[in-house]
């Protein structure tokens, strides 16, 4: 309850999960004597009846290290009960090699360690590529191959690593746009473009671990190859190198800032490949909305970005593909709440319902 509803009164959380005054008593206080919750004066609330207390992460529980890979930089979060950060590191990629990022973060997550003890019980890890079941991240937008992920911390008590667009979804689901949906659908572009179904607040992760694949989905030019060695993959229609090809850039180092650039210029040339970008995303939204029937699409990364340059462009493309009994009430298609925050959001919360589990 407190990681759901982090400043929850205890009145609140009492009332929740229905139990009585005695028994709340007697549960708050085993809680607060195995360390995992406090309590502090909560603001009224201009009802009747007696002051209440916020229930709290108590300030020597435990810890949860959050961490995210992007093509642009790493991050690492000390998250603890509820979701909030005590404390960031976070570094460019620079020209590191992805074992050597991988070196660079376990350095960073030692430090830690040593800064909050035992306190740190896990780690969650967000990363732009597939992980295998053995940990090893294959990222083709990075040219990663068999990067080891284990490596960051090798004898952690909780790992858990998961796609970046996967783990947002999640994330989004539970603390963000989506909260509440039966079926969400939610979709990130970066350099490419990933995404899951969460059905009834469970993503599907398919029987590999690695659906949500929707940007190596043809929906793009067949004539453009793939760095995943495909042709006419829709995410090479939508992010920074389908920007910089329509400008006739070179293909940018920091597709994410170089993107963010584009579609953030009003200059005809810039607005004209914005246009089209966004086009090609409100195209294919319509065909995955036929396709699986979500109450609403959530867009994150360059997504949030496109959809505030040109939400009349997806808008127009999005109707046009969708069947005819869709377009009365098409699903909407909304920002993301978590942004760019989403991933490791979503690595926290993984490592901590893992945890939680171990504590209870
Ligand atoms: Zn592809």
């Amino acid at each position: 309850m407190i990681h759901a509803r982090p400043g929850v009164t205890r009145a609140d959380a009492a009332r929740l999960i229905g139990v009585g005054t005695g028994a709340t008593t007697e549960l708050v206080g085993r809680l607060g004597h195995a360390e995992l919750l406090a309590e502090t004066p909560a603001a009224p609330s201009g009802s009747r009846g007696r002051p209440t207390t916020a229930l709290i992460p108590h300030p020597r529980g435990p810890l949860i290290a959050a961490t995210s890979i992007t093509h642009e930089q790493w991050r690492v979060d000390v998250v603890e009960l509820g979701g909030a950060a005590l404390a960031t590191v976070r570094e460019d990629l620079g020209d590191r090699t992805g074992d050597e990022v991988v070196a660079a973060v376990g350095a960073a997550v030692s430090r830690l360690r040593t800064e909050y003890g035992d306190r740190i019980r896990g780690i969650g890890i967000a990363v732009p590529g597939t992980v295998s079941r053995d940990l090893m991240l294959d990222a083709s937008n990075l040219n990663w191959r068999n990067v080891d992920l284990a490596a960051i911390w090798p004898k952690a008590g909780i790992f858990v690593a998961g796609n970046d667009a996967t783990l947002a979804a999640s994330a989004e689901s539970h603390r963000g746009a989506a909260v509440g949906a039966s079926v969400a659908l939610h979709l990130r572009v970066e350099a490419g473009l990933g995404g899951a179904v969460v059905d009834g607040g469970r993503v599907l992760v398919g029987a590999l671990g690695a659906a949500g694949e929707f940007g190596h989905m043809p929906f793009g030019d067949p004539t453009v190859e793939c760095p995943c060695g495909a042709y006419g993959c829709w995410g090479t229609a939508v992010d920074g190198s389908a920007l910089a090809r329509l400008l006739g850039h070179h293909q940018p180092r920091d597709p994410i800032s170089y993107a963010r650039r584009i579609i953030a210029s009003t200059d005809p040339a810039p607005a004209a490949a914005t246009a089209t970008a966004a086009t090609a995303l409100g195209r294919g939204i319509a065909g995955l909305v036929n396709g699986l029937d979500p109450d609403l699409v959530t867009l994150g990364g360059l997504g949030t970005d496109l959809l505030a340059a040109a939400p009349a462009h997806i808008d127009q493309a999005y109707r046009a593909g969708l069947m005819g009994f869709r377009r009365e009430n098409p699903p909407p298609i909304l920002p993301s709440t978590l942004g760019d925050d989403g991933p490791l959001a979503g690595a926290a919360e993984e490592a901590w319902t893992a945890l939680l589990t171990t504590l209870v």
